[in-house]
């Protein structure tokens, strides 16, 4: 049943999301823009997957125990209808009447009957009563009831092979002597006769549901689901790929928090044999985004990486972290106590500070990599030392999901810049045995996301502590003013205006047009607002095939003719 808002009650955007406007819409763009540059130029590609993905698909690869999957996703049961057969199998189960026959899949009834003490009857079973269907069944009682020998004719028969060869379904309807209706509302079941009929109403799920689907929380599995489904290892080369796209995880809401957020995020991944497994690509990676970070702007970010091994190394640790959490794990706060259970690496992230003292005396990951791994990791320094990406070795940085193995990392930055708690800006890291874990070939691969929402509030943040010495930061920059604003005079000139419009705008000129019946004053102060040049367009000008430029800069105003237009809107200033 839908609801009505009432007018002193409008509706909102749902808790934890929000609408992006103008002007802030234009700093996304940028942002967007600057990364797709950066991007381009390391040999990135874009790819979009879809928003909603089977459920299985994040249970399996981000992990059942994790935060996301157990307690943040948006999961729902995609095509529950209503299960007409079940109902019909319960009904008959339950009701000492005989069947003599089923109906068609498209009939409007689903059962003939032969009642022991009655006239045989058709039953029909639905899922919910519309007033609609009220009406199409009550047709009983109308004076176009079927004529009574037909209806005998056929129930007399007792025959429900002959039912089928019945093709007109009104009369169907008309026949109907019982409606079971089921109800998922727990309560007694009830019966009633209506218009002649008898209803029944029958509580109990007789619902199915086709597939479990969740609304992305991350895009990584959905990447490698991609190059799984799509058998990209075939290509037998690296596969650099990147999005931009919604996210969506139920928590609680803050500044920096969403229910829904944007992500920014790249995959390196391929078969070993196109070095996918190499250092050297997760130096690039974290060098990129350093050159990302530096070209939007962001200041004071800071990287931190640790490597968590091989699920092998990772096996060793968490055994030896569960024997360390055991004696001390009652101190610990009820999160961290729970985490201690089901995923003890994740006590490591806590940032709890009565329970940092604890945490940190736990043993360090660093302490159980294999050779192969702890050779892998400094590769990964050396790398960035080379290209001088300063970095912080932070040997807690285990991060949240499952598939990590290796290289993990994040950019914070500094208290300040408009994320409070949350100042991890992105993340991102090594996950060499995800491919395998979703059924696909062996497919190592490294990638990060940026949180799109937040990198936007430190640019902003940023901008504003440091005002005015980031002019280029400022929103102002993002919406750059329009070439013209074209100000008829009258509305008799405003076809004039809109076909001078397009002709400046096919030009390649950025223009906006006011309105006939605008007072000049007015129409002066909105372009002063949005343009850089105001063209008024009067009789006169018209008749003289010029136009009248005024240059807000200069405060210069001119009258040129039209020939000269485009090319002196197009100037900074007006030409001497
Ligand atoms: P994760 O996928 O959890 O590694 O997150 C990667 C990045 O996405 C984080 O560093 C944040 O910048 C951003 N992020 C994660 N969750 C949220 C959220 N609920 N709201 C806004 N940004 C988020």
């Amino acid at each position: 049943m839908s609801t009505q808002a009432k007018p002193s009650n409008p509706l909102k955007a749902v808790r934890g999301t929000r609408d992006l406007l103008p002007p802030e819409t234009a700093l996304w763009n940028r942002v967007e823009s600057v990364a797709r540059n950066v991007f381009s130029r390391y040999g990135f590609g874009e790819i979009r997957t879809p928003i909603f993905e089977d459920t299985q698909l994040f249970a399996r690869g981000v992990g059942e125990e994790t935060d996301i999957v157990s307690k943040e996703m948006y999961t729902w049961s995609d095509g529950e209808r209503f299960d007409k057969e079940a109902l019909l199998d319960w009904w008959v189960r339950n009701h000492p009447l005989k069947p003599i026959g089923y109906g068609r899949e498209d009939a409007p009834f689903d059962l003939s009957l032969d009642p022991p003490d009655g006239p045989r009857q058709l039953v029909a079973f639905a899922s919910h009563l519309t007033s609609q269907m009220m009406a199409s069944y009550a047709a009983i009682n109308a004076p176009t009831f079927p004529r009574r020998e037909d209806l005998d004719e056929y129930l007399d028969k007792g025959d429900s092979t002959d039912l089928g060869e019945v093709l007109d379904r009104g009369r169907y309807v008309k026949a109907i002597k019982r409606l079971v209706i089921a109800s998922p509302v727990p309560a007694k079941p009830e019966e009633w006769v209506d218009d002649g009929f008898v209803i029944e109403y029958v509580f109990g799920n007789f619902n199915k549901s086709s597939q479990s689907l969740t609304l992305r929380p991350e895009n990584t599995a959905g990447v490698v689901r991609a190059y799984i489904e799509h058998k990209l290892d075939a290509r037998g080369d690296l596969q650099k790929l990147f999005y931009i796209g919604p996210q969506f995880r139920r928590e609680r809401p803050q500044r920096g928090r969403y229910r829904q957020f944007w992500q920014i995020g790249v995959e390196v991944l391929g078969p070993v044999s196109s070095g996918s497994e190499s250092p050297l690509r997760d130096a690039e990676v974290l060098e990129m985004l350093a050159t990302l970070l530096d070209e939007l702007g962001v200041r004071g970010w800071r990287l931190e990486l640790n490597s968590v091994g091989s699920s092998d190394d990772r096996k060793r640790y968490n055994v030896a972290l569960c024997e360390a959490l055991a004696p001390v794990k009652d101190r610990l706060c009820e999160d961290n106590q729970r985490r201690a259970e089901t995923n003890p690496l994740r006590v490591l992230d806590s940032k709890e500070p009565n329970d940092q003292d604890i945490i940190n005396a736990l043993p360090k990951i660093a302490d159980f990599l294999d050779a192969d791994s702890t050779a892998h990791f400094q590769a990964v320094l050396a790398a960035l030392d080379a290209c001088g990406v300063p970095y912080t070795v932070n040997p807690r940085l285990v991060r949240g999901l499952d598939y990590y193995t290796r290289t993990t990392f994040e950019f914070t930055v500094p208290d300040g810049s408009g994320l409070g708690t949350q100042n991890a800006l992105l993340g991102g890291g090594r996950y060499d045995g995800l491919s395998e874990m979703l059924g696909g070939p062996k497919a190592p691969g490294i990638g990060f996301a940026i949180g799109e929402d937040r990198l936007i509030l430190t640019l902003q943040a940023q901008a504003e502590a440091n005002k005015p010495g980031a002019p280029h930061l400022d929103s102002e920059m993002w919406v750059p003013k329009l070439d013209a604003y074209i100000a008829p005079m009258g509305v008799e000139r405003n076809p004039a205006a809109l076909a001078l419009a397009r002709e400046l705008r096919r030009a390649g000129l950025s223009v906006e047009v006011g309105d006939g019946t605008f007072r000049l004053k007015k129409s002066f102060e909105a372009a002063d607002k949005s343009a850089r040049h105001i063209v008024i367009l009067g009789e006169d000008e018209l008749a003289s095939n010029t136009a009248t430029v005024k240059t807000f800069a200069t405060g210069e105003q001119v009258r040129v003719e039209r020939s000269e237009l485009a090319k002196l809107l197009r100037s900074e200033s007006t030409p001497d």
